[in-house]
């Protein structure tokens, strides 16, 4: 038996649904959109057809202001894939929108060990590859408009 490499090469998820590439086609015009209930106005991601507050199947895409707050985050120092050998020790963000959404990303411009809770940050995209973009994050200060 030969050694060698096997398996396929690994590439990014795509999205799973309609709905979804949406939202990542509204990323890739370096716009942060997310549904809106038209019935309750309650904000929703990831996408979905229906409201989860009051049933409606109507909606709409709505821009978000694209500023909001450190929630949580969670230090990988041991790489989990081979490709990010070069990135440990990284933080994995959850920031909380102004909406009151909840995004998984990173915030770009601090240092781990200078995170903090609801620290200010602002939405800003980077392409990862092409056609490919991600929101990510940048402090900000809170005073700005
Ligand atoms: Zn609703």
């Amino acid at each position: 038996m030969s050694q060698g490499r096997y398996g396929p090469p690994l590439l990014p998820p795509r999205p799973a649904t309609d709905l979804e590439q949406d939202f990542w086609d509204h990323c890739s015009r370096r716009q942060l959109f997310f549904q809106r209930c038209d019935e309750c106005e309650r904000w929703r991601h990831p996408p979905r057809h229906m409201c989860a507050g009051c049933g409606s199947l109507a909606w709409s895409w709505i821009e978000s202001g694209g500023r909001g707050r450190v929630y949580s985050w969670s230090l990988t120092h041991r790489p989990p894939h081979p490709s990010l050998a070069e990135a440990v020790p990284y933080a994995s963000v959850i920031v909380e929108l102004g909406e009151g959404i909840r995004l998984l990303s990173v915030v770009r411009d601090v240092a781990p060990e200078d995170l903090r809770l609801d620290l200010p940050v602002r939405v800003d995209f980077e392409e990862v590859k092409e056609g490919v973009v991600l929101p990510v994050f940048l402090a900000s200060d809170a005073a700005e408009p």
